[in-house]
């Protein structure tokens, strides 16, 4: 009876494990539904413009003020096309660990200056302020480029989510004798204690109609970690979001010339 008994147990046990995986399956599944419904939004509403325009440009007849416009509507949907797709490529690299990491050394002021020099004029467009407050010397190991990408998603998502005329601060400053923290903070929306832990989860968006993949905070975490750092979120509704990117420190280079520019 004890071997019945156990046996019994084991079937139990096997059963709700079933029964929890089969629900897990259901849940990605429909997290899977979801993104493809939304990314393929994502991808229709640029190439519905491309080719609105393209149609109306060979039809012919325009000014070349007109065409101009047209040319540049093409051209602006085009890149974001090629973003989206980008974002895409490199959450499914992450996926499957096949993330390549060009590894140098980094000067922190540097890399977070072309940050943000590329999300300027978006912000202008808002009339946000963006400040910067980063030491000289500052160096870190890592892939300059991936780096790169995971302040300018931060940067453009407080831009996103920011009210007009308000002000986003980039501050790097010393977290422990070896590592330092980046910060970016926002007085924008702000998101709730509820959506504040999952807004890290792939595909997660707290409103799908602000445009977007729902991958970027997934990437930058998971770039992040392969540069053996770590990242935090406190935000608080309505009042604005704070992220932290911890990152290991490095010696100085000894060549200062490598490490001038981020990109090297
Ligand atoms: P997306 O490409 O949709 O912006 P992210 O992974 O970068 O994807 O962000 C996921 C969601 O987290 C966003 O859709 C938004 O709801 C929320 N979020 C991210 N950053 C902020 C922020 N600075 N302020 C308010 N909400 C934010």
């Amino acid at each position: 009876t004890r071997i019945k008994g156990n046996y019994k147990y084991e079937i139990g046990d096997l059963a709700s494990t079933l029964n929890y995986m089969a629900q897990e399956i259901v849940r990605s599944n429909q997290i899977k539904d979801d993104f493809i419904s939304s990314i393929s939004h994502e991808l229709r509403t640029p190439l519905t413009s491309i080719k609105g325009w393209s149609e109306t440009l060979v039809s012919g007849g325009y000014d070349p003020e007109e065409t101009r416009l047209g040319m540049g509507i093409i051209s602006k949907e085009s890149d974001r096309l090629i973003g989206l797709v980008e974002e895409i490529l490199d959450f499914s690299k992450l996926q499957q660990n096949e993330m390549k990491l060009s590894i140098g050394i980094v000067n922190l002021k540097v890399l977070l200056q072309e940050t943000i020099l590329n999300v300027w004029a978006k912000a202008e467009k808002k009339r946000i302020h963006l400040l910067l407050e980063c030491d000289e010397g500052v160096y870190v190991k890592g892939d300059a480029n991936r780096l790169k990408q995971v302040f300018m998603n931060l940067v453009d998502n407080a831009v996103k989510f920011s009210h007009e005329d308000s002000s986003i601060a980039l501050t790097a400053q010393r977290y422990s004798a070896s590592e330092v923290a980046i910060l970016v903070r926002d007085s924008g929306i702000g998101i709730s204690e509820a959506h504040l832990t999952r807004v890290r989860d792939r595909f997660f968006q707290v409103d799908a109609l602000n445009g977007g993949t729902g991958l970027g905070l997934a990437i930058s975490q998971q770039l992040v970690e392969l540069h053996n750092g770590r990242m935090e979120m406190d935000s608080e509704l309505g009042k604005g979001t704070q992220v932290t990117v911890i990152l290991p420190l490095t010696e100085q280079p000894l060549d200062l010339e490598s490490a001038a520019g981020a990109d090297k």
